[in-house]
């Protein structure tokens, strides 16, 4: 059941500035659904629907939908969409719509922390510099700076 004070066209229009319009040629055939091999271990996992919701201009059921971040960007939908829909550019536009929103998901808040906190999700001392160099290998920044800044400046 959808009500109609919840389409949003300010929604619809800052989609249309975010990326083409190619995700309004989507006409529900489903492919993509039929395509995703995230559904294999998330049954409810739905890309057809959220175009539809997505065309419909339903901003706040979409943007604080976790289904959002689930897309693995493998463009398996994309190849096969019957109307060039590129779905995952729409994901992506509705990802950082949401992050503005102020919707973001908690394991994403805590990737973001870890990566603001050290510039990686996990440390990298179990392969030291000098074996790096032993092997000859580049050296690596620990910590790199332009991650940490990058996570800091998201909003979470
Ligand atoms: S495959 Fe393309 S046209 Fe079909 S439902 Fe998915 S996005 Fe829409
Ligand atoms: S790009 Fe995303 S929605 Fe499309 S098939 Fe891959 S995981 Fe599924």
């Amino acid at each position: 059941m959808i009500e109609v004070d919840e389409i949003d066209t300010r929604f619809l229009r800052r989609l249309k500035s975010e990326f083409d319009e190619s995700h309004l040629a989507c006409f529900q055939c489903g492919v993509c659904s039929a395509s995703c091999p995230v559904i294999e271990i998330e049954a409810s996992f739905n890309p057809r629907r959220i175009m539809k919701m997505t065309r419909l201009g339903l901003k706040s059921r979409v943007l604080s939908s976790d289904y959002i971040w689930l897309c693995s960007m493998c463009l398996l939908c994309e190849e096969r969409c019957p109307q060039g829909v590129r779905i995952p550019e729409v994901m992506t536009a509705l990802r950082n719509l949401a992050v503005e929103e102020g919707y973001i998901p908690e394991p994403m808040r805590r990737i973001r922390s870890l990566l603001a906190e050290g510039g990686r999700l996990y440390p990298i001392d179990d392969f030291t510099a000098e074996e790096r160099i032993d092997r000859g290998l580049p050296e690596v920044e620990a910590e790199p700076e332009f991650v940490k800044r990058l996570a800091g400046g998201v909003k979470a």
